[in-house]
């Protein structure tokens, strides 16, 4: 007989407000029983003007720590908690448990504790109500001293920890050093969790059960109803999120793509839909010429001109030197023949302004260099248009119908995203027109 691989499933804040969703959630896991390994986040909202019990944490140490009264937040944790035992009926109390919370926050023992009684309470609540075990993060996700990750040893923790263990829940968000000092990723990081999970015990799947159906093909806040993406691979999803969409926590990634596992984003208020499946390699027909459409605001664009620049040896080395020189990281480099442009945000740029102007100036001697300080970059992104044609002429016509003017282009070199800049005040107006014409 085959052991099934287990499925590792992450619920967000919100899909663990209070015991509704506890008994959401418990029904998910039912449904298959090779959901054996969960991780759950802090209590979120439970509605629009509900605050996180991760931000209550925080507010209450702060407090506590500067010898100020934190009662009240404290009494809200507590309560959110309480609600949740009672309503469910657990056979448990969390009194000792907030009494060392207590006294270690009067003691200031650092907010990255504090933020992490979150996910630590609610795993012993949700443990208790699955019938599962409780591994505590401090014992399996190991962080170095300086509060980054210690990937490779907490691979090694949880292999040896979950082995022999058939059916778990593991609180997203912290862990510790070998000191035992307890270090948090930073905010929405139980995606991360969830991801070293999945990879130490080669999870069939990881799926990330949130409050939303789905990765959506746009901004809704600038497109209406946008359609959801079904599928789109981790490449995909990488250029998708640097521009700006977000649904996970960009450091959930890595340690699913290398092994192949592929993120499944659901629903937990839906669990009915398909929601969208992310993954390394997507078959020919579940591919769409376009899987999505991001942006952001606020780039600058620093042009430089200099005469039979493409016969000059080594200037594009001395360019990118010059922005070394000066600790900045660019985003996109077009050129022509007597013309390149570096583009990079502009709060970076401002931070920087003299230091680079300088350095351009005394390592390429150039004849003249611009700034375009009004851009706004947008980019779509799709792993299928390269086999289809007539693509450019929709992008760009639409662009033109809309009259929005173009004043940079950038095609990924690897064919799965084509970039433009527009005026900031473009920006709505070309996100809308390229999902009209291209998607609708
Ligand atoms: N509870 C933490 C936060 O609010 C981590 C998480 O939910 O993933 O950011």
């Amino acid at each position: 007989m085959t052991i099934a691989k287990p499925v590792v499933s992450k619920f967000g804040g919100s899909s663990l407000a209070d015991a509704g969703q506890f008994r959401k959630i418990d029904y998910i896991i039912k449904q298959n029983p090779n959901r054996r390994y969960i991780v759950p986040s802090a209590p979120g909202k439970r509605n629009p003007d509900d605050v996180k019990v991760t931000d209550l944490l925080y507010a209450c140490y702060d407090k506590a720590k500067h010898g100020e009264p934190y009662e009240e937040y404290l009494n809200q944790i507590r309560q959110r908690y309480q609600e949740i035992i009672e309503e469910l009926g657990l056979h448990l109390s969390l009194k000792d448990e907030l009494k060392v919370l207590e006294n270690s926050f009067v003691r200031g023992i650092g907010s990255e504790y504090a933020a992490s009684r979150g996910e630590y309470l609610n795993g012993i609540l949700l443990a208790a109500y699955l019938d599962y075990e409780f591994v505590d993060a401090a014992s399996v996700i190991r962080f170095h001293k300086d509060g980054t990750l210690d990937a490779e040893t907490t691979n090694e923790l949880l292999k040896e920890r979950l082995g022999g263990c058939s059916a778990a829940v593991i609180p997203g968000f912290y862990g510790a050093d070998e000191n035992g000092r307890i270090h948090t990723f930073s905010r929405g990081g139980s995606d991360v969790t969830g991801a070293l999970v999945a990879r130490a015990v080669r999870a069939e799947i990881y799926e990330n059960w949130t409050d939303v159906t789905g990765f959506l093909l746009t901004d809704p806040n600038i497109v209406d109803h946008p359609k959801k993406i079904d599928v789109m691979t981790f490449s995909e999803l990488r250029e998708l999120a640097y521009r700006g969409a977000t649904v996970l926590h960009e450091d959930a990634v890595y340690p699913v793509r290398r092994e192949g596992i592929p993120i499944h984003i659901r629903n937990t208020n839906e669990p009915d839909q398909n929601g969208t499946l992310i993954c390394r390699r997507i078959r020919p027909e579940e591919e769409t010429p376009i899987t999505g459409i991001a942006g952001k605001k606020n780039f600058v664009a620093i042009s430089i001109a200099k005469h039979r620049m493409n016969a000059q040896v080594g200037f594009c080395k001395k360019l990118l030197e010059a922005f070394d020189e000066n600790g900045i990281s660019f985003e996109h480099m077009p050129s022509g023949i007597d013309t390149i442009s570096v583009i990079m945000p502009k709060d970076e740029y401002l931070k920087k302004e003299d230091g680079i102007m300088e350095s351009l100036r005394r390592r390429l001697n150039p004849d003249k260099i611009t700034l375009d300080d009004d851009l706004a970059m947008v980019t779509v992104v799709g792993k299928g248009m390269r086999s289809v044609s007539g693509i450019a002429s929709r992008f760009f016509g639409a662009l033109g119908d809309a009259n929005v003017n173009i004043k940079m282009i950038d095609m990924g070199s690897n064919e799965i995203n084509c970039t433009i800049g527009v005026a900031n005040a473009d920006f709505e107006t070309a996100i809308r027109a390229l999902y009209d014409a291209l998607v609708k």
